[in-house]
């Protein structure tokens, strides 16, 4: 699972991509061609942004899930209900 801020980041990017979208496919494109690259410069800083806490953010997942996979596995509680 994701933590809080990959997660705000995603859905700050899916809302930029959308927004990009609609300027894109607006009526009123050929007159808002500023906007949609407004748009578009929007999008690819939400996703770079998404992108650099994801590089920061696996490397704590992974330690996170090291440490929680170690004290499972080494739980004596978990042993004994099995036997
Ligand atoms: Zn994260």
């Amino acid at each position: 699972m994701d933590c809080l801020i990959c997660a705000k980041l995603e859905q700050a990017c899916e809302a930029r991509l959308s927004e990009y979208v609609e300027a894109r496919t607006s009526v009123c494109y050929r007159v808002s061609t500023n906007l949609a690259a407004k748009r578009n410069v929007d999008m690819e800083r939400a996703r770079y942004e998404l992108e650099e806490h994801r590089s920061a953010c696996v490397l704590k997942r992974t330690e996170a899930l090291r440490l929680s996979s170690g004290v499972s596995h080494y739980s004596p509680s978990a042993l004994s209900l099995r036997t």
